[in-house]
């Protein structure tokens, strides 16, 4: 751990020659995190170049002295939101881990539907002790986010091109190409010559095409590329009987949060309205 002797360098903050990195979990499954974990013998290599100060699924030691914080899973309550901003104000440089942090992910599937609905589904007669919002949410929303790694979960070999990048001065190069571009490289038969239908097209590559190459089709998880061929696809989709209202609909899974900003219309960043708030939980972590 961290070399208490060493000198100040003045802001209070001690010199150090490894960047000092921590990993938070929000609403999510905190499998990115355990992509990590996974990544079991390169570990030792990434200690070589970053000291992990905290790391809750791995370590019980925690120091808010950092520089770079990964959080990963969704915005859920006012307590998520105090949090965030903690975090954002120690760190030097955010990363979304997953893509329930970068843009909603997963958790998102609930904003359409009626959140009593959904508690009472999920929680049955404890519903009425959740107090997060109705509506999930990416922590971009509420903190400046410096850079997303996408994916449900991460890819490990993207984590550890990240890490070397920033360790290095540089940004982390995510890919802002469609999958299908990869499930060509692949070889892949078209989803859509099988007669299925594929978010291939509007998805961020990175994924090397994995679920087509396995035999399904892309459902999305890395979310939308920026600036997709909207025209392109729904001509792809028409040519096949479709409509994008029928196909966003089939796949709602990953893009609840993206669709809600789009129909919105401002390109990100809705403000949460005070009515849409419940109390406020504690949720604990720290
Ligand atoms: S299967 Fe999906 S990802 Fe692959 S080429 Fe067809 S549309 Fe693109
Ligand atoms: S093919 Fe699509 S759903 Fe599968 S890992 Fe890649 S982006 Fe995710």
């Amino acid at each position: 751990m961290s070399d208490a002797s060493a000198p100040s360098d003045g802001d209070g903050r001690r010199p150090r020659d490894r960047p000092r990195v921590a990993f938070f979990d929000f609403t999510g499954c905190e499998g990115d995190q355990l992509q990590v974990i996974n990544l079991e013998d390169r570990l030792l290599d990434l200690v070589e170049v970053v000291e992990v100060v905290s790391f809750r699924e791995a370590m019980t030691d925690h120091s808010d002295d950092y520089e770079i914080a990964f959080v990963e899973g969704g915005v859920a309550t006012a307590h998520d939101e105090r949090r965030l901003t903690r975090i954002r104000n120690h760190a030097d440089a955010v990363v979304a881990l997953g893509s329930c942090a970068a843009f909603g992910g997963i958790n998102a599937l609930r904003n359409d539907q009626d959140f009593e609905t959904v508690t009472e589904r999920v929680y049955g007669e404890d519903a009425d002790s959740i107090t997060s919002y109705p509506t999930a949410r990416p922590i971009g929303d509420v903190i400046a986010v410096d850079y997303e790694i996408p994916g449900c979960p991460i890819d490990r070999e993207e984590f550890v091109q990240a890490v070397t990048a920033l360790v290095n001065g540089a940004e982390p190069s995510i890919p802002n190409y469609p999958v299908c571009l990869e499930c060509k490289f692949a070889e892949n038969t078209c989803a859509f010559e099988r007669g299925e239908t594929c978010l291939g097209p509007i998805t961020r590559g990175g994924c090397s095409a994995t679920c087509v190459s396995a035999g399904t089709h892309c459902w999305g998880c890395r979310g939308m590329v920026d600036h997709p061929n909207e025209d392109a696809y729904t001509d792809v989709l028409e040519a096949n009987g479709l409509t994008t209202e029928e196909v966003i609909e089939e796949y709602q899974l990953y893009w609840g949060w993206q669709r809600e900003q789009r129909t919105v219309g401002d390109g990100g960043n809705r403000p949460v309205a005070d009515d849409d708030h419940l109390p406020i939980g504690d949720g604990g972590a720290r």
